[in-house]
C-alpha cells in the first residue's frame, strides 16, 4: 500500500467529482476510515495531514485512539448500543450514527455527565433495508422536534449507507433521496443542517455530485480491509 500516492489520488477525484458538480473542493471533507487498521497505519495517515478519522466499534476505538496522535479528531460511524455511549462521548467528537430517540436520550445523559455537548448525524436508512440500522425518513421527520430538544445533542445533518452495489450509479437516488430529507428536516427545524456525510470508497464521487460534504473513505485509502465486510457496520 502506497498511502501517500493513494491519497494524493483520492484529493484529485474529489476535486474532479467537485468540479463536476460546480463545488468547492473545501466544501467537501474527507473522513479516514481506519477500522481494522491497526494505529501505525493511523499514524502513517496522520503523519500525511489527516485529521478527521473514524471508527465502527466502540470497542475497537477505545483499544485503539489511545496509541494514535493525540491531535485527531475522532467520528463514531457505526451501529451504537446504549450501553456503549458512555465510552463512546468519551472516545468521539462527532456521533454519525444517531438512529433513535432513546439512543440519542442516552446520548444526551451521558454527555450531560461529562459535561459536554456532543455533535451528532442522524443515520437514515434510505432504502428502507431490512438488515440495516438507521432512521426510516418518516419516523426521523416525527421525532426530530424532541430530538433537537435534547439540550446535550446537536444535530449537524444526516448520514447514509445506500444499499452495497457494485455499480456506484446505483446509489445515486438514494443519496438524492438524503439531501431531499435533509431540506425537509430543516424546514421542521427552521434551521439549516450543514452535513450530508454520503459516500464510501465505491461511491463518493457520486455522493459529491449530490451534495455530500462529508465522505466516509476506507478502502481506496488503506487497501482491503482484513477480516470485516466492505459494508459491516455493526458493532
Ligand atoms: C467501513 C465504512 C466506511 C468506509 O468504507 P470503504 O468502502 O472501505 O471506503 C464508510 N462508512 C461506514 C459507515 C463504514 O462502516
Amino acid at each position: 500500500m502506497n498511502l501517500a500516492a493513494n491519497l494524493e489520488t483520492l484529493h484529485q477525484r474529489i476535486r474532479t467529482a467537485c468540479g463536476r458538480a460546480g463545488r468547492n473542493p473545501d466544501s467537501v471533507t474527507l473522513l479516514a476510515v481506519t477500522k481494522t487498521q491497526p494505529p501505525e497505519v493511523v499514524q502513517a495517515a496522520a503523519a500525511l495531514g489527516l485529521l478527521l478519522f473514524g471508527e465502527n466499534k466502540v470497542q475497537e476505538a477505545k483499544a485503539k485512539i489511545p496509541l494514535c496522535p493525540g491531535n485527531l479528531r475522532w467520528h463514531m460511524i457505526g451501529h451504537l448500543q446504549s450501553n456503549k455511549c458512555r465510552d463512546a462521548v468519551e472516545l468521539f467528537k462527532m456521533i454519525q450514527s444517531v438512529d433513535s430517540l432513546s439512543l440519542a436520550q442516552e446520548i444526551n445523559k451521558r454527555a450531560e455527565q461529562a459535561a459536554r455537548t456532543m455533535p451528532v448525524l442522524l443515520e437514515v436508512n434510505v432504502a428502507g433495508e431490512a438488515s440495516k440500522f438507521g432512521y426510516r425518513p418518516e419516523q426521523l421527520l416525527v421525532e426530530l422536534k424532541e430530538l433537537n430538544a435534547l439540550t446535550r445533542i446537536e444535530i449537524h445533518g444526516l448520514m447514509t449507507v445506500p444499499p452495497w452495489s457494485a455499480e456506484a450509479e446505483k446509489a445515486r437516488p438514494h443519496f438524492r433521496r438524503l439531501r431531499e430529507l435533509k431540506e425537509r428536516a430543516e424546514a421542521v427545524l427552521g434551521a439549516p443542517l450543514p452535513h450530508l456525510s454520503m459516500g464510501m470508497s465505491g461511491d463518493f464521487e457520486i455522493a459529491i455530485e449530490e451534495g455530500a460534504t462529508m465522505v466516509r473513505i476506507g478502502t481506496e485509502l488503506f487497501g482491503p480491509r482484513i477480516k470485516a465486510g466492505p459494508r459491516a457496520e455493526a458493532d
